[in-house]
C-alpha cells in the first residue's frame, strides 16, 4: 500500500524547522538580502538541528533520518530563503552523499565526520569559466607526480565558494583522454581550503539569492595526497553525475517550497487587496494564477516524494529525480512571476518578498542540469535512446 501521510518523526522536522526559520530566519532575510550578506551563524544553528548530516548514518556523526526527511528540510528551508537550501543542496546533496558512498573508510572519518556534525562545510566544483552543462569541457587537470597529484585550474559559479572547508572537485587526470573528450579520463578529489595554491573568491555581481555565497576558486599548482582521490582513477565523471542526482533531488524538493511560498503570499495579498470593489482573489484571471500555483505545488510535491521513496527503497531514481527537478524549477519560475503579477506594483518592491522569490527561482533552472539538459534526458527516456546502466556504487536504501 502507498503512504502519503508524513509519519511523526517527519512531522516533527517539518514542525521544527517551521519553528525555527520562522523566529530566526524570517525576521532577518530582507535585510541580509539587501545587504548581499551571508549569515554564518544560520549553519551553526543548522548544524545544531543536525541538518548539515540529515540523512547521514549516526556511525558517521548524521542524524540518521530518511531520504525523504532530506526533501522535506529542503522544502522548508526554501519557503523561507533560498540560500539554505542551497546549504543543503551542496553540503549534503552534492558533496556529503558522495563521500559516504564512494569515500574510503579513511576519507569518511577525516572528511565525513566532521561535515555531517556540521563542524566543516563542504562544496562542489564542476563548473568553470568555459563548461557547465559540457562537463567534458572542463579544463582542470590533476596530474600524478609520485604520491599527489598537482592540480591546476579554475573553478566558477561555486556555491559556498568563500565559506566551505571541503571540495569535492573533478578534473582530468588523463590527459589523452581530455583530447579525445572521453569522461572516463576524469576523476574526482577532496580539497581542503589550507591546501597551498587554492585561492577562493565571491562573485560580486550575481542577482538572486543574495544572501548566499557563490563565488569561485582557482588551483595553482596544487599538491593534493593521492589519498584525496574519492574512488579509482576514471570515475570521475560517474562520482559527478551520481553527486547531481542526490542534488537535483534537494534543488527539486526546494523550488517546491518556493511556488507554496508564492502561492501563501499570493493568497494573502489576494484576499486584502480590492480593485472594482472586491478583493482581487474574486477575479477570474487572478483565480487562473492561484489556481496554477495550487497545482503545480501538489505535482511538485508528489514529484520529489516519489524520488524520495524511491531512494528510501533503494531504487535507481535518475529519470525520476530529473523529472522532479524540471518540474518544480520550471513551475517556481512561473509561481514567482505570477506571484509578483498578483502583488501589482508592490510586487515590483522589496517591500514585499515575492521579487526575492522572482530573483532566486532562476537560478534553480540553470543550475544542476538545466531546464533544457532535463528536458532532452526526458525526452530521451522517452524515446528509448537513454538507459540507466548499472553503478559500482549506489545510494544505500534507507534502513530505520
Ligand atoms: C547560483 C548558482 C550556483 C551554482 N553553484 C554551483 C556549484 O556549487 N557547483 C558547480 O559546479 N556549479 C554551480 N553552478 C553552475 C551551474 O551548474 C551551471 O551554471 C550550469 O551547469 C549551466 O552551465 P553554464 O552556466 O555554463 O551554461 P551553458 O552550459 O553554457 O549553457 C548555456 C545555455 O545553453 C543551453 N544548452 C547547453 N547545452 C545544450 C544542449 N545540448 N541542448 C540545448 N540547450 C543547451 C543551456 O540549457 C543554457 O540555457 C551554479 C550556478 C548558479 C547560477
Amino acid at each position: 500500500m502507498i503512504d502519503l501521510e508524513l509519519g511523526e518523526e517527519h512531522q516533527a522536522l517539518v514542525d521544527t524547522l517551521r519553528e525555527w526559520a520562522g523566529r530566526e530566519v524570517a525576521p532577518k532575510i530582507h535585510d541580509l538580502d539587501r545587504a548581499h550578506r551571508f549569515e554564518p551563524a544560520f549553519l551553526r544553528q543548522m548544524a545544531e538541528l543536525q541538518l548539515l548530516g540529515i540523512c547521514l548514518p549516526e556511525e558517521y556523526g548524521g542524524a540518521g533520518m530518511d531520504y525523504v526527511s532530506l526533501g522535506l528540510a529542503c522544502e522548508e528551508l526554501e519557503y523561507v530563503d533560498t540560500h539554505l537550501r542551497v546549504v543543503m543542496s551542496v553540503h549534503v546533496g552534492l558533496n556529503s552523499m558522495t563521500l559516504w558512498c564512494w569515500g574510503s573508510e579513511e576519507q569518511k572519518q577525516k572528511y565525513l565526520v566532521p561535515q555531517a556534525k556540521g563542524e566543516k562545510i563542504a562544496t562542489y566544483g564542476l563548473t568553470e569559466p568555459n563548461a557547465g552543462s559540457d562537463a567534458v569541457g572542463i579544463q582542470t587537470t590533476a596530474v600524478r607526480r609520485g604520491d599527489c597529484y598537482v592540480m591546476n585550474g579554475e573553478k566558477t559559479w561555486i556555491s559556498l565558494a568563500d565559506v566551505a572547508d571541503h571540495f569535492l572537485v573533478i578534473a582530468w587526470t588523463d590527459q589523452e583522454k581530455k583530447k579525445k573528450r572521453d569522461h572516463s579520463g576524469l576523476s574526482a578529489f577532496i580539497l581542503e581550503r589550507g591546501f597551498a595554491g587554492f585561492d577562493s573568491y565571491t562573485l560580486k555581481e550575481k542577482w538572486g539569492i543574495l544572501a548566499g555565497n557563490t563565488g569561485g576558486f582557482s588551483l595553482q599548482d596544487v599538491e593534493v595526497p593521492v589519498e584525496n582521490r574519492l574512488g579509482e582513477e576514471g570515475e570521475g565523471f560517474k562520482i559527478a553525475m551520481f553527486a547531481l542526482e542526490n542534488g537535483r533531488y534537494t534543488v527539486a524538493a526546494g523550488a517546491t517550497g518556493l511556488i507554496r511560498a508564492c502561492l501563501d503570499a499570493s493568497v494573502a495579498y489576494a484576499q486584502g487587496r480590492k480593485t472594482f470593489g472586491v478583493p482581487i482573489g474574486q477575479h477570474q484571471l487572478v483565480k487562473e494564477m492561484i489556481a496554477q500555483m495550487a497545482s503545480d505545488y501538489d505535482a511538485g510535491r508528489l514529484l520529489w516524494l516519489r524520488a524520495g521513496w524511491m531512494k528510501n527503497i533503494g531504487r535507481r531514481n535518475t529519470r525520476e529525480t530529473s523529472l522532479a527537478k524540471w518540474f518544480a524549477t520550471v513551475a517556481s519560475e512561473r509561481a514567482a512571476a505570477d506571484a509578483v503579477q498578483i502583488h501589482g506594483a508592490n510586487g515590483y518592491s522589496d517591500e514585499y518578498p515575492v521579487g526575492r522569490y522572482y530573483r532566486n527561482c532562476k537560478a534553480a533552472v540553470i543550475y544542476e542540469g538545466s531546464r533544457e539538459v532535463h528536458k532532452l534526458m526526458q525526452a530521451d527516456y522517452a524515446l528509448g535512446y537513454r538507459r540507466d546502466k548499472p553503478r559500482r556504487v549506489e545510494l544505500p536504501p534507507y534502513l530505520p
